[in-house]
């Protein structure tokens, strides 16, 4: 009988290991997959900017003395938009990378909510010219606990995709209010949504929900360094769509600051 149990018993765990072999070979296939789509997606976000910079630059080394000053004008400023671009992106990696490793050091204060939402409106002011940016803010809403740089940068990366994604002249709204122990600031636009099997995907790295997004400059970084930026301060976020017309909703979820540790007693 022992020798049966234990021919069975190795059998079990000859049979676990091809089962772990398996999973090992899917994992490893599909972190190979997941590298090659990563690689591809950055060297595409380089490459298109790099492209109209050399293009631009060209032209005006090319037809420089014989260039009226409006083309030249406007030659440069293509060059600075989208050396722009590639320094956000660049910027963006960097901060992905700080959150992947785990070395993002929140530095750890009390702020009320409507200072740090009004710094982010002021700072995207270009990006919401065309729209019509409202901000909800009531006086006594609680402080809370954050890092005002990266909650300022979560509030800008939810309002630049609000610009990008909500047409024109429609309305795009910031509002903070309290819920069940929480500060609750939502962005909420006025364009085509989200739909419902993409609403946690978004927050995916690289993730882009359209092909009709794809086109637009964009990562598909925004959302997942939002996300990062608020986990490491304590708190959530989720994207939903408004119940009472079509537009996106994100919400973001603060602990109020007199029930809640600092950020170095939850280390
Ligand atoms: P990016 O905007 O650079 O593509 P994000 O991570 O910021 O990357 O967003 C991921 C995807 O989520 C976008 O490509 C878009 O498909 C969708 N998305 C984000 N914000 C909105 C919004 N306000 N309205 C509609 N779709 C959105």
């Amino acid at each position: 009988l022992l020798d049966a149990l234990a021919d069975q018993a190795a059998l079990a765990i000859e049979r676990i290991q091809l089962v772990a072999d398996v999973d090992r070979a899917k994992l490893a296939a599909e972190a190979d997959r997941l590298r090659s789509a990563l690689l591809t997606s950055i060297s595409h976000d380089l490459k298109t900017p790099l492209a109209a910079i050399l293009g631009a630059a060209g032209t005006l080394r090319d037809y420089f003395g014989s260039m009226p000053v409006e083309d030249r004008n406007d030659l440069l400023a293509t060059i600075i938009d989208e050396s722009e671009r590639l320094n956000r992106f660049i910027a963006n990696l960097l901060d992905m990378t700080k959150i992947e490793s785990g070395a993002m050091e929140p530095n750890d204060g009390l702020h009320y909510p409507g200072d740090i939402a009004g710094s982010a409106l002021r700072r995207a002011a270009k990006i919401l010219e065309g729209h019509e940016a409202q901000m909800i803010m009531p006086a006594d809403l609680p402080m809370v606990r954050v890092d005002p740089v990266l909650f300022e940068q979560a509030l800008f990366n939810l309002l630049d995709n609000a610009a990008k994604y909500a047409p024109e002249g429609s309305a795009i709204r910031i509002e903070g209010f309290v819920d069940a122990g929480n500060v609750v600031i939502q962005i909420a636009d006025e364009g085509p949504g989200i739909p419902p099997p993409d609403l946690t995907r978004v927050f995916d790295t690289f993730y882009r929900v359209r092909k009709r997004d794809q086109v637009r400059a964009g990562t598909g970084l925004g959302l997942s360094i939002c996300r990062g930026f608020i986990e490491a301060m304590g708190g959530t976020i989720d994207a939903g769509n408004r119940k009472d017309r079509c537009g996106a909703v994100f919400t973001i979820r603060l602990p109020e600051a007199d029930d809640i540790p600092k950020l170095d007693e939850l280390k």
